[in-house]
């Protein structure tokens, strides 16, 4: 049988990449994290295949063109982020599940194509205020990008209602909880 999806999104800063890590980091499920390719640069330990596959604007761009992404948005100005079919089509039939960390457009994309073979999990902050807190506190990027992630974050929210379910990450090791229980019983489901 073919492999099912897991799709997680959130506004930047949510927790999203902690949940995931954790999760994958416990190794006792079957799930491959689907690496997706941008044309944003590594942040320091960041290695290409690892996190991402770090692409030119030139190879993101012919990339599209060969028709090589399931999905990709331009996830910020100039910024373009997606994901390869190469990534998760020989996982799928192979019959192991994805676990993709992808935007909230991308997120609704791919629900769409994959339908009841995907599983869409939004991952919310308690607040806006919190969410800013989080983005200075990783202290990975500039005041200038922490104000258009936050801006970014009102209009991302908009989109929970159209995904299966939503954790709230106050506390994490509940938000953690909730999430491995959405994937446990929708990848052991019939
Ligand atoms: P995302 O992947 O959604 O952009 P991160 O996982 O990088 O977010 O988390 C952003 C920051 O918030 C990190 O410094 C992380 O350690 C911290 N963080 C994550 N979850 C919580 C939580 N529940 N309470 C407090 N800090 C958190
Ligand atoms: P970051 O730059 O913080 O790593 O990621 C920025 C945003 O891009 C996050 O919301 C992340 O989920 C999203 N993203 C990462 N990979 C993909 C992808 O393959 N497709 C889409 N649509 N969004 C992605």
């Amino acid at each position: 049988m073919d492999g099912k999806l897991i799709i997680i999104s959130a506004p930047s800063g949510c927790g999203k990449s902690t949940i995931i890590s954790h999760i994958m980091d416990e190794g006792t499920r079957d799930l491959q994290f689907s690496i997706s390719a941008t044309n944003r640069s590594p942040r320091p330990g960041e290695q290409h295949g690892v996190h991402y596959y770090f692409l030119s604007d030139e190879e993101f761009k012919s990339r599209v063109a060969a028709g090589d992404f399931v999905e990709f948005e331009e996830v910020y100005p100039g910024r373009f982020y997606g994901t390869l079919r190469s990534e998760i089509e020989s996982h799928l039939k192979s019959g192991h599940n994805i676990i993709l960390d992808i935007d909230v457009r991308g997120g609704v994309n791919v629900k769409k194509q994959f339908g009841y073979r995907s599983l869409s999990i939004f991952i919310e902050p308690p607040s806006i205020g919190e969410l800013r807190r989080r983005l200075e506190g990783r202290g990975t990027d500039t005041p200038e990008v922490i104000d258009q992630r936050v801006g970014r974050a009102e209009y991302e929210l908009s989109f929970a209602p159209q995904y299966d379910c939503r954790v709230i990450n106050d506390d994490l090791n509940t938000a953690i909880r909730e999430t491995e229980q959405a994937i446990d019983n929708f990848i052991t489901a019939k």
